[in-house]
């Protein structure tokens, strides 16, 4: 089932997200339908505060950007990206390592937003996966981007907060103007 994004302006885009202590039948339809969202709006990942709820429970898929590489290393050896996707990391963990790089980032709850965001170049994570199985891996390229823009909204940060100074200022017009869209809709539905 597809869900609706929420858009900035939304007061849960800044709630961290609780842990999830066990994978209930409730957990697993939000996952697919977490999906069923992020491959309908053409996305790479997509966060459970995205969909309206507080959660430390993302998924990702980066096998439809054929034009960003990732790397991808299991155990300290390459792994192959493509078999390790799609990927759903609950009460994920990280560890950034590596020079920071900057790269182009657009995010669903942003619409026609984009805007280059430096993090560093690999990132550590361990967490669980969609049947509370341990995983740990490293991660690089778009997927370690990814996942540090989705970890983000785990905690309640966007991608704006991690933007120049300068950019966020030419951005001004647009990100006012998703906010107010987005308290106007709110104001509209508690009438
Ligand atoms: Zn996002």
């Amino acid at each position: 089932m597809i869900l609706k994004v929420v858009k900035y302006g939304e007061p849960v885009l800044r709630k961290k997200g609780a842990r999830i202590e066990s994978i209930t039948p409730e957990i697993k339809k939000l996952i697919a339908d977490m999906f069923d969202t992020m491959y309908a709006q053409k996305g790479v990942g997509l966060a459970a505060q995205q969909v309206g709820h507080a959660l430390q429970l993302t998924v990702i898929d980066v096998r439809g950007a054929t034009d960003r590489p990732s790397s991808l290393e299991l155990k300290g050896q390459p792994a192959e990206v493509e078999s390790f996707m799609p990927l759903v990391l609950i009460n994920p963990e990280l560890t950034l390592t590596g020079e920071k790089a900057a790269g182009p980032e657009g995010c669903l709850s942003f619409p026609e937003v984009f805007a280059e965001i430096s993090r560093p170049q690999f990132v550590d994570v361990k967490a669980s996966n969609e049947k509370g199985k341990p995983i740990e891996f490293r991660a690089g390229g778009l997927l370690g981007r990814a996942i540090q823009h989705e970890w983000d909204h785990l905690q309640g940060i966007l991608f704006i907060d991690r933007m120049e100074k300068k950019t966020k200022e030419e951005l001004k017009p647009e990100l006012d103007a998703i906010q107010s869209e987005t308290k106007a809709e709110l104001a509209a539905g508690k009438k």
